[in-house]
């Protein structure tokens, strides 16, 4: 096996569909950077409602993309989770920006241009090594259309929103399982129907739907799917 080849591996697919976990699981495998792009249009979109720019009934666009240059993104690795954490202007938001209520904004952030343009160029900057797993919507299709390995992750809405619950009830977040439901959907919707770079399956993906999948044999089945991208 040709140890020293590095890849791009992209990760699409709908929301809460355990992306970030397989990528996360695969990236440490294989020691490549793992990166986290939906974290990053979160980090926008707690930007966005911390200045007044997004609330539940108005989103001052305009405004928003005025203080563009006033967000700063950023990932740290910290060892005692195993993972890079989310840092918004310096500071650890990690866990505001999993909320439901910033799970609420963050489609309508993304799905405005000039936001997507920044955040593209910071991803596409990271893959310049290669060596990294990069997950989102658009990974396959705009940040790397040339990536070696394509995954679209597929499961039913139910399987997905109960995932979600289980974590944020897990934090202790007071949710309802309907009120996840809905968000997932509602992300599913605006995200597959925007103009600019909507959630679609790259036509060389190769699409995994893991509703009857245990975390193990997901992981086993990406893991050889790379390991060949990595061999040919
Ligand atoms: O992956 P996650 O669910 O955290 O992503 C949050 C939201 O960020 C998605 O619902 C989508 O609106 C947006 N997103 C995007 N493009 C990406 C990653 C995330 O539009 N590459």
């Amino acid at each position: 096996m040709s140890q020293n080849k590095k890849i791009i591996v992209a990760i699409d697919g709908f929301s809460s569909t355990g992306k970030s976990t397989v990528a996360k699981e695969l990236a440490n495998k294989l020691g490549y950077v793992y990166v986290d792009t939906g974290a990053m249009y979160r980090m926008v979109a707690l930007y966005a409602f911390r200045n007044n720019c997004i609330d539940d009934n108005t989103f001052d666009v305009e405004k928003l993309v005025g203080l563009l240059d006033q967000i700063n993104v950023n990932f740290i690795f910290n060892e005692k989770v195993g993972f890079a954490e989310a840092y918004l202007n310096d500071v650890n938001v990690e866990s505001e920006i999993r909320s439901l209520q910033i799970s609420g904004f963050v489609s309508k952030v993304a799905s405005v241009s000039e936001v997507r343009a920044k955040l593209v160029e910071i991803q596409k900057r990271l893959g310049q090594q290669k060596g990294l797993v990069m997950d989102g919507r658009d990974i396959g299709t705009v940040v790397f259309p040339e990536a070696e390995l394509k995954l679209f992750m597929t499961a039913s809405a139910r399987t997905r929103a109960q995932r979600r619950y289980d974590e944020l009830i897990a934090k202790g977040d007071d949710v309802t399982f309907e009120a996840i439901l809905e968000n997932v959907t509602s992300r599913d919707a605006q995200d597959t129907s925007r103009k600019d770079s909507p959630l679609v399956k790259a036509e060389d993906a190769i699409e995994i739907d893991n509703s009857n999948l245990t975390r193990e044999e997901q992981f086993d089945k990406i893991y050889q799917l790379a390991l060949t991208a990595i061999q040919s």
